[in-house]
């Protein structure tokens, strides 16, 4: 795999590797098992794996698991087949947890060094004496207690002895600096909790700005890549690294977050979306998460490749929806093979065709994609076509079936509408057709020609199938109104359920198989609700788009 463009990182990457400062690279993905992966992660991940691999460099995974209030071993579980899937595979796994010993000595270091102190202060009262972008702020009360008192205390609040935020261990910095971060910030809190590895053998814990750092210096990491919120924190981590002695010094750098048209990316938001129900899981094919996207339709290559061409950079980008669904078109666009189903099925009788007869019929599985081979479909007397591709009363210009009209079934023949049966309340139940056999596909008939073409299943051999049509989850918002929370959002139409046929050669389709249906867009096969009793296809995406990046 190699980036297909350049970005400021690599040209870093280039640079530090010709001027010697490292002789290897190593990246990380720092997720913090608290959720779900989702395609704003994908793009980091591909950020880090694919740098460190282009340089022969290796890239670990490391489980930011520093706050255990929110963080489960399923969290943990999920992330790693995500990256997996992905394509990728880590040089090592580690865990910030790993470290708290670690960590816990180096905070009694600063302490020594009277870099750091324990402070009293209430959560509120830190806030109010933090300042603000105008004004500085000012120093704790505690600020100036001895070496010995602290060390004591900080002992003691790992032993237990204190309640919840009723102190912390913080930097000893600078409370006048312009950088708020720099204001003499919180390396540890007490929590009673259980941690998902630790159990309870801690309850104070470090906070990320202390853990982040020196998890990579331990690691050796080369290049800490995160997102743009954390450009401020910089300096922080530079300081923890130098303060705290670390031997291998790493370096962060920023890029802008990901940010798609009308998805949900964020783990906290996507939490709520799955535990309050208004999605199935955190796999539901209408949310961002990788799993969602998977489930979908949406291939490992077209995520990778989606990510890699959207570029990275410092500043923040919306990228349109669209440009995602272009990446999976051209994915399958050679693989996946080309089918009919009938989504919305309406019966079509054959009367000139003979009764009991059926005849196999050869179809090509992909047009472009010639090596794809044929197959054989039926065709006999009945068959199911959609439902919209007839019109008793039709508007100019439709060349689909109408009274009196012959359009061509694909793969097969020309059929003309000569009867529309109707039930007593009006409603159009089944048509009546004849077909001529002199037009047999691939016979070369040029005596006539027709305007449409519409697709069809044979109706006595087709399989039942539901479809669902998967619509964004989050409404646009209209210009001009009022900013809406993404709950106001929600779009109540997100998944359409249809119920038709498809060919019977699909009867061996496998979880995740993946179709283009004719018209129709490209289909897989769900992974959890499809079995061989009800074949169920989620679309990934419509054939086309009027935007193509
Ligand atoms: P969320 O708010 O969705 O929980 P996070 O940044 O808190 O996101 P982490 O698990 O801490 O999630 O993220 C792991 C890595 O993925 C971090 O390096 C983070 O910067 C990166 N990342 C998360 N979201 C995005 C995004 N939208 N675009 C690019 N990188 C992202
Ligand atoms: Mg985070
Ligand atoms: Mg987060």
């Amino acid at each position: 795999t190699k980036l297909s463009s350049s970005n400021f990182i690599r040209n870093i990457v280039l640079e530090d590797l010709h001027s010697g400062r490292v002789q290897e690279i190593i990246t990380r993905f720092p997720p913090e098992p608290n959720g779900y992966l989702h395609i704003g992660h994908a793009k980091s991940i591909c950020l880090n794996f694919e740098l460190a691999d282009e340089f022969n460099g290796r890239t670990h995974l490391r489980f930011d698991d520093t706050n255990p209030l929110k963080e489960e071993t399923e969290y943990v579980e999920a992330i790693k087949r995500d990256v997996n899937w992905l394509g990728f595979e880590w040089e090592a796994l580690h865990f910030a947890s790993d470290y708290f010993e670690e960590m816990y000595e180096r905070a009694q270091l600063l302490i020594r060094k009277n870099l750091a102190f324990v402070c009293d202060l209430s959560a509120d009262e830190m806030r109010e004496t933090r300042g603000s972008l105008t004004e500085p702020g000012t120093n704790s009360p505690y600020r100036e207690r001895s070496v010995e008192e602290n060390l004591d205390l900080f002992a003691r609040m790992r032993a237990g002895e204190f309640p919840d935020g009723s102190r912390v261990l913080r930097a000893k910095i600078d409370m006048g600096s312009p950088n708020i971060t720099m204001r003499d910030p919180v390396l540890y809190r007490i929590s009673h909790a259980h941690h998902h590895r630790t159990g309870d053998a801690w309850c104070i814990y470090p906070m990320y700005d202390y853990a982040h750092p020196l998890g990579d210096a331990i690691e050796k990491i080369t290049h800490s890549i995160c997102t743009l919120e954390f450009e401020d924190h910089r300096p922080l981590y530079d300081w923890v690294v130098e303060h705290c002695e670390m031997e291998s010094v790493p370096h962060q750098y920023e890029f802008s977050r990901l940010n798609v048209t009308n998805m949900v990316m964020s783990k906290r938001y996507l939490k709520q979306l799955v535990d309050e129900g208004i999605v199935s899981g955190w796999d539901d094919p209408r949310i961002p998460t990788i799993g969602g996207l998977r489930r979908k339709g949406y291939t490992p290559e077209s995520l990778r490749q989606f990510c890699r061409e959207i570029g990275v950079s410092k500043n923040n980008s919306l990228v349109d929806e669209r440009n995602l669904e272009f990446f999976i078109r051209e994915d399958l666009k050679l693989k996946a093979p080309r089918t009919m189903a009938v989504i919305d099925p309406l019966k079509v009788v054959i009367t000139n065709y003979p009764e009991g007869q059926i005849e196999w019929l050869e179809a090509e599985n992909n047009a472009e994609n010639e090596e794809m081979g044929v197959r054989s479909i039926p065709f006999s007397r009945e068959i199911y076509i959609e439902r919209d591709d007839f019109m008793e009363n039709p508007p100019n210009k439709y060349f689909r079936l109408f009274p009196g009209n012959e359009v061509r079934l694909k793969h097969a023949y020309f059929i003309k509408c000569e009867e529309v049966i109707k039930d007593e309340a009006g409603n159009v139940i089944e048509i009546h057709c004849t077909y001529d056999p002199r037009t047999k596909s691939g016979s070369g008939f040029n005596e006539r020609k027709v305007k449409g073409t519409i697709h069809f299943v044979e109706a006595t051999q087709a399989l039942p199938a539901q479809f669902r049509l998967i619509e964004p989850l989050l409404v646009e918002e209209e210009d001009g109104t009022e900013e809406k929370s993404f709950m106001e959002r929600i779009n109540p139409n997100s998944m359409q359920v249809l119920h038709g046929f498809v060919e019977p050669n699909m009867k061996d389709a496998a979880s995740e198989d993946k179709f283009q249906f004719f018209r129709h867009g490209y289909f897989n096969v769900d992974p959890v609700d499809s079995s061989t009793k009800q074949l169920v296809f989620n679309r990934t995406v419509s054939l086309k788009s009027s935007f193509d990046p």
